[in-house]
């Protein structure tokens, strides 16, 4: 069985991550949605919440479940059974950051990344960009998934 593991903060969960897993679902038999928590990162949705909220979009779709995890993403990624970890790409600014972390986790666990490129039409919503529409009063959920 092919297990991919889909890591992130999620703060909030997007209508691009959203794409990234659905489209995914075409390569794995199952993708584990990581909701990491570090502690050294300030988040804006509780972690509660965001692990609802995942686990409702995808409330029809059995073939994904949602996970909060601490620590190494290639540690969850065992506990998971998974042999992959599926990313996405919006930009060249993501490029360098996502090339060293799979480098990293290849040396580390032998674990591959796949890396899916965002649809243009998400490219520029990023959770960054959502938390601070957030904080100025918009609405935000036509970004949400
Ligand atoms: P992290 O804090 O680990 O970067 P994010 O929650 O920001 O976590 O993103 C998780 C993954 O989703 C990353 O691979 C990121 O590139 C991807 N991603 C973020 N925004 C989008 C988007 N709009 N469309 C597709 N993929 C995205």
């Amino acid at each position: 069985m092919r297990i991919a593991i889909f890591p992130g903060s999620f703060d909030p969960f997007t209508v691009g991550h959203a794409d990234i897993v659905n489209r995914s679902l075409s390569l794995f038999d199952k993708v584990v949605i990581g909701i990491g928590k570090n502690s050294l990162k300030q988040s804006i949705f509780p972690v509660e919440n965001r692990l609802q909220h995942i686990r409702k979009v995808f409330k029809d779709e059995p073939r994904v479940a949602v996970e909060i995890y601490t620590g190494l993403t290639v540690d969850f990624a065992r506990e998971q059974n998974a042999q992959f970890i599926l990313r996405g790409i919006r930009c060249v600014a993501d490029f360098e950051y996502e090339r060293n972390m799979a480098e990293a986790n290849k040396q580390l666990a032998g674990v591959e990344t796949i890396i899916l490129y965002t649809r243009p039409e998400y490219a520029h919503i990023s959770s960054t960009l959502v938390r601070d529409l957030y904080q100025h009063g918009q609405d935000i959920t036509p970004y949400l998934a």
